[in-house]
């Protein structure tokens, strides 16, 4: 039914409406002239016969009856009255035999009726006495009398003619009465002839008119049912392309499209679909595939992921999504260029293909990030089975033209049924234990647990808090005395951050300065720090404390932010401190990213400035001997690992032994960071290191402190050097 409706709705209801209207119009135009020109015709046809009718009855009255009768017509010869040629009144006007054949005669011609009349002197009425009708058994109808209220009356009774309509039996007969005169020419009666029943008339033209309104519904009725069904039939074509349009734009026509063969209409608009397949086809590949691979790229991963949820949601399917990310590309990439990198990807991508299989989505992300969606349904290989496989055929070596290279991998795994309700929390997820599986060592894979959700919450939280910290700048700093060993004296102090949130209390910056830089928060947090350590390098400078220079901690994100000599230059102008009361400490990390000559660019910017340089944690990470040579530092801070427990480990004397005579080669300020016990501060003094920063010395400090400190550990150290003495 609804179907039925819905014809009506489209096309084929609009079509056949409009042909409803115009045969409707057609028709009802048709009839109405039919119609019209049968009354006029009907009309003209009743007068023609009426006006025979009679001058056929006056000319049979004066014929049949010469020697009563004469007749007066006008000059048409139409009767104008019938005059009696005597004074046979009594006789000529009252019921004969003659008259009754006479009449019979006169119906017979019209195929009408006819009647004789005679003034009735005293009811001054027109009584009948001579008739062709008869009752049904044939006996004589009742009296009849034509008085005052007779239409025709009015005419015979002033000796005129009478044409019209009158009134017999209940009904109306169409007549034509003349009136009969005296010898003297005075009304005496009147002969009536009629050509039948006017509602005959009426009937015929009532019935032509019922058939013709009756053949006008059942044309119409016709008309809408072929209509519907032709249209319906033709435009169906239409609607299957409309069908076949929708399920493109959803993305899952699996067959052609149909009528293209076609050379009509309906052909060209098939043709024209299926240039919007081929366009589509086009585009999507064009959208949704990593160029360098042929793999899929993000979207059709995030596509694919989504798809794969809904699945997973409706129980039809358990799937796994699997994060993998090479351990080490960006030293390969950094060493062999570009080119090999993007040549080993391919390869890789190869790799994971063929392990994973063709039914897996696999996906690359970003430079050596792939994603692989695997469901039960596509393939029999198990999550861990697929991630051992992985890791195994990436082990390999590959062989490019630059040489053999070794690459590992890191996998997080998640199970989307259990670990995600939506593809962000998937993503999510799935890169949070890919980052767990790399930061326990690489090479191998992780499944995604709820409690790294939680760390991962917690640093969320954590972020937001530190986001207020900075505006608020609830962040200090504290300071650390550099202490040159053999005098005691202060070689200068170093700027540590500190934060005290007002509920959670301390947080150490090993836990906040990792979490700033992974949210980029660093930059606003180390341009607090740089702007809170020119401030307190003025206030010394203002009670003339000595501290020889402030070391402010640079993290690489901020250093390689495209304003930051000018950060630096504002916050030594804004509190009108020389460039060379300040130090920037710089961890190696600086060399994992960037090509030497940048940083060779910034570097010398700094000390342009005259603000030097330091490196920081210096032998804890990645770094080359050949950047200590080329670039432009002043000071190695030899990192703490190599100090610990120094007294008592021979080969650890050995290795600082060497690192400190290279910085010393080198012709670098050497500190060395972290001396605890007068043991470890008595040794790394005789290796030869300019100075040093530890606890055994001081720990950091609010600013108020620090001059009092310095005086302090110069005043026991000389106080030792005279006992020695
Ligand atoms: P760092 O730059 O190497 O700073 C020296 C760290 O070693 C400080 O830790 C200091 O308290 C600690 N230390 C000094 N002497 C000893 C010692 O004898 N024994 C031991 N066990 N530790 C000692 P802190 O203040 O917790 O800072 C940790 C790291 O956080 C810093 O290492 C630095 O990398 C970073 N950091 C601190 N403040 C900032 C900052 O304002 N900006 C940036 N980017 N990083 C900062
Ligand atoms: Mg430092
Ligand atoms: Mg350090």
């Amino acid at each position: 039914m609804s179907k039925f409706v819905s014809l009506f709705n489209g096309m084929t209801g609009r079509i056949t409406l409009r042909l409803l209207v115009i045969v409707a119009v057609s028709i009802l135009i048709t009839a109405s002239l039919g119609y019209f020109k049968l009354s006029q015709v009907t009309e003209v046809n009743s007068f023609i016969r009426i006006d025979r009718a009679a001058r056929a009855a006056t000319a049979l009255f004066t014929e049949k009856l010469n020697s009563e009768f004469s007749a007066i017509n006008d000059p048409d010869g139409k009767p104008m009255a019938l005059r009696l040629k005597s004074d046979t009144v009594d006789m000529s006007l009252s019921f004969r035999d003659v008259h009754d054949t006479l009449l019979k005669e006169i119906g017979h011609i019209n195929q009408g009726a006819a009647n004789l009349f005679r003034l009735n002197s005293e009811t001054r009425a027109f009584d009948r006495f001579a008739t062709t009708f008869r009752r049904p058994d044939g006996s004589m109808p009742p009296p009849m009398s034509i008085g005052s209220g007779h239409p025709a009356y009015a005419d015979i009774i002033n000796n005129q003619p009478h044409l019209g309509e009158v009134p017999v039996m209940g009904r109306l007969r169409l007549a034509y009465l003349t009136p009969i005169q005296t010898e003297s020419g005075a009304v005496a009666g009147a002969l009536a002839v009629d050509v039948g029943w006017v509602d005959d008339l009426v009937v015929a033209r009532n019935e032509l008119r019922t058939q013709i309104v009756v053949a006008a519904i059942l044309i119409l009725i016709l008309v809408a049912a072929f209509g519907v069904l032709s249209m319906s039939r033709e435009l169906k074509p239409l609607r299957q392309l409309a069908k076949y349009a929708d399920d493109l734009a959803a993305e899952a026509p699996a067959v052609a499209v149909p009528f293209k063969s076609r050379e009509d209409e309906i052909g060209a608009l098939a043709q024209g679909l299926e240039r919007v397949v081929t366009l589509q086809g086009k585009l999507a590949h064009l959208a949704y595939a990593d160029e360098l691979t042929g793999l899929g790229n993000r979207s059709r991963y995030l596509t694919d992921l989504k798809k794969s949820l809904l699945k997973n949601l409706s129980g039809k399917h358990k799937s796994t999504l699997l994060h993998l990310d090479l351990d080490n590309f960006k030293q390969i990439n950094d060493a062999y260029g570009q080119e090999t990198g993007d040549a080993l990807l391919k390869t890789v991508a190869t790799q994971i293909v063929d392990t994973a299989g063709e039914t897996s989505q696999i996906a690359r992300l970003a430079s050596d990030q792939f994603t692989i969606l695997v469901s039960d349904k596509s393939s029999a290989v198990q999550p861990v089975e697929l991630a051992e496989k992985l890791l195994t055929a990436l082990r390999q070596p590959f062989q490019l033209a630059a040489g053999e290279v070794r690459l590992t991998a890191s996998i997080g795994i998640v199970l989307l049924q259990h670990d995600a309700e939506d593809a962000d929390e998937a993503h999510r997820n799935a890169g949070l234990a890919m980052h767990k599986a790399k930061a326990s060592g690489g090479d191998q894979f992780m499944f995604f647990s709820s409690e790294m959700n939680d760390v991962l919450q917690d640093q969320i939280r954590m972020d937001r808090m530190l986001q207020i910290a900075i505006e608020e700048r609830e962040i200090e700093i504290h300071f650390q005395p550099q202490i040159i060993p053999s005098t005691g004296g202060l070689a200068g102090v170093e700027a540590l951050a500190r934060w005290t949130h007002p509920a959670e209390g301390p947080i150490s910056p090993g836990k906040f300065i990792p979490i700033a830089e992974a949210s980029g928060q660093i930059v606003g947090l180390g341009t607090l720090v740089l702007d809170l350590a020119c401030e307190q390098a003025a206030k010394w400078r203002d009670q003339e404390f000595d501290f020889k220079h402030i070391s402010v901690n640079v993290s690489t994100i901020q250093l390689w932010q495209p304003n930051f000599i000018d950060v630096l230059k504002a916050a030594l102008e804004r509190h009108n401190v020389p460039g060379r009361n300040i130090y920037i400490e710089i961890t190696e990390s600086v060399f994992v990213d960037h090509s030497e000559s940048r940083i060779a660019m910034v570097l010398a910017a700094i000390r342009a400035i005259g603000v030097k340089l330091s490196l920081d944690d210096f032998g804890s990470g990645y770094s080359s001997l050949g950047y200590l040579n080329r670039l432009p530092f002043d000071q190695l801070k030899v990192d703490r690992s190599f100090i610990s427990d120094i007294d008592t480990d021979q080969r650890k004397q050995q290795v600082l032994r060497g690192v400190l005579g290279l910085g010393r080669g080198l012709g670098f300020n050497v500190v060395v960071e972290g001396a605890e016990t007068l043991e470890e501060v008595t040794l790394v003094e005789q290796l030869g290191c300019d100075s040093v920063q530890g606890f055994y010395y001081a720990r950091p400090a609010p600013a108020l402190l620090i001059p009092d400190m310095v005086r302090k550990i110069a005043q026991s150290k000389t106080r030792l050097n005279v006992r020695s003495a």
